[in-house]
């Protein structure tokens, strides 16, 4: 379906984003109302590839007069939203689809440089998933009228997403919101707000009706004022945990509807009978992919105790087998960290397991050293207890403890105060499904991890956040029941 990259050694043209970056003269403004806007604050900050340290762009911050903008851009445009129909939206979130299909190198392109995720990922996983879930989405639209129909839209959402998987979560946030008949308010991660903004371009080339989405820029505080305005009538967010507590204290007693997408430290659950080669991929999989900056990342490798070092000795010779560098590059395994101030925190964290005594281990050879770039990393002798056994690293960093009965593999998966993901690998299948319930956890995966679907609905507990996002429960998120209204409304 998609326009097909060329794959082999040379590594992937820049060219179709700098053309597009420069069509910007390489200065973003806000989109709202279906325009162009210059920031109130005439304020920017600059948007850097990480695996060369290069400024790709200017981007423009919001303040509080933009937000109100771009709040009462999305409310004016709410009645015509919801009375063009469901078929029309529909029809709607296929040209996206469409054009996202038709710019996915663009798309692809512009994502790896601004987020410094390998081109591989971006063009076989993000961009495809992005498309699928407009597609996706786009289906429930044309349903709205029939198989939903004791529902009704909730308004205008604020949408505030983080920069690990920029327009994969837009998607996520967007795709449903609209599908269910809203209008929003989007705010990209300060680190990755490109793709966000060639969004906004496709939304304009489609003719969507100005004001069904908004796209504002900024760092931080332009997400807090978006919380805290009062004609926003829900909050969708993925982050950190911490974040996601400020939040969620700021809409505490406003009314606003609240779905939190929060980080994790997943198990990743290996049992003596499972086959070690795809074990090892899995590993690769987990903590490796987008230089482990997954929420769901399987961090915490826990192996039965017979097996332990037999799985290390795997792991540690596919580390040197891996292969970090630019993004652009097709031939790398593991691409930038996304800002200096991740690599710190990740580098600081590392530091700290090997001063509570675990043993590091790191591939021979070292890293290039023009861009933000952190190796594979193993961790093993870790206590439970330990900090880097406890906090999200955020980063390529595998935390491995091992077990020696069934009951104990349970306990050590939830010891946690999170609960997103969790993976299994065992060749009995019966000893899966006994262990998946087991494990407090949104999602369990059984001998792969990683895998997402748009019909399959994702999210956590506990600190993980709540809300799903996907699969028929999403949509729920974006809706609230027609007959709820009626009733409260006319008081009997
Ligand atoms: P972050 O919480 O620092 O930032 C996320 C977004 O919130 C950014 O757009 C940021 O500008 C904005 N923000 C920051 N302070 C705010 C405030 N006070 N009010 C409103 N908005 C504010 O997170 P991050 O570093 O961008 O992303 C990494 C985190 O996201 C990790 O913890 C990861 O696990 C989590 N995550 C979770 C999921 C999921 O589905 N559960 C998916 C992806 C990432």
């Amino acid at each position: 379906i998609f326009e097909t990259m060329e794959y082999g050694p040379a590594p992937e043209s820049a060219d179709v984003a700098i053309d597009y970056l420069k069509s910007h003269k390489n200065k973003f403004q806000l989109f709202i109302n279906g325009e162009w806007k210059a920031p109130s604050s005439k304020e920017n900050f600059d948007s850097i590839n990480p695996s060369t340290r290069e400024k790709l762009a200017e981007i423009s911050e919001a303040n509080e007069k933009d937000v109100n903008l771009a709040v009462k851009a999305a409310k004016d445009a709410l009645p015509e939203w919801v009375n063009i129909g469901a078929h029309q939206r529909a029809r709607y979130l296929y040209a996206i689809a469409r054009q996202i299909q038709k710019h996915s190198r663009l798309f692809a392109v512009l994502e790896s440089m601004d987020n410094g995720k390998p081109i591989r990922e971006t063009r076989d996983i993000d961009i495809p998933l992005v498309a699928r879930h407009f597609y996706h989405h786009a289906g429930w639209a044309q349903l709205r009228d029939t198989e939903l129909k004791e529902y009704k839209e909730i308004g205008v959402i604020g949408q505030i997403i983080p920069w690990n998987f920029p327009l994969l979560m837009l998607a996520w946030k967007i795709a449903p919101a609209l599908a269910m008949g809203n209008t929003l308010v989007l705010k990209p991660a300060e680190f990755t707000s490109l793709t966000a903004l060639l969004f906004a371009d496709i939304c304009k080339q489609i003719g969507l009706p100005n004001g069904v989405v908004n796209i504002i820029t900024g760092h931080g505080k332009t997400g807090a004022t978006l919380v805290d305005h009062k004609d926003v009538n829900k909050i969708a967010f993925t982050g950190s945990t911490e974040v996601g507590k400020i939040i969620r204290r700021a809409t505490a007693g406003t009314g606003k509807k609240l779905s939190l997408e929060l980080g994790g430290k997943s198990p990743f659950i290996v049992f003596e009978d499972a086959d070690l080669d795809s074990v090892v991929e899995g590993v690769v999989d987990a903590i490796w992919f987008n230089q482990g900056q997954v929420c769901c990342a399987g961090s915490r490798l826990l192996v039965e105790e017979s097996i332990a070092e037999k799985l290390y000795k795997k792991i540690r010779k596919r580390m040197e087998s891996l292969r970090v560098g630019n993004s652009l590059d097709k031939s790398i395994d593991i691409g930038a960290i996304v800002a200096p101030v991740q690599l710190k925190t990740i580098e600081e964290l590392v530091q700290q397991g090997v001063d509570e005594g675990s043993k590091l281990w790191q591939p021979s050879w070292a890293c290039p050293q023009d861009g933000y770039f952190y190796p594979p990393t193993m961790f093993t002798d870790v206590s439970p207890s330990s900090t880097i056994a406890q906090v999200e690293i955020f980063g390529p960093v595998l935390v491995a403890m091992s077990f020696r009965t069934h009951k104990e593999a349970v306990k050590l998966a939830n010891n946690t105060r999170y609960g997103l993901a969790s993976s299994i690998w065992t060749e009995n299948i019966n000893l899966a499904l006994d262990i998946a319930p087991q494990i407090k956890a949104g999602v369990a995966w059984i001998n792969c991890t990683n895998v997402f679907d748009a019909a399959a609905g994702f999210g956590g507990y506990r600190e993980s956040g709540f809300g799903r996002e996907g699969g028929k429960e999403g949509l729920y998120e974006y809706m609230k029941p027609r007959i709820h209204e009626k009733f409260s409304d006319k008081p009997v």
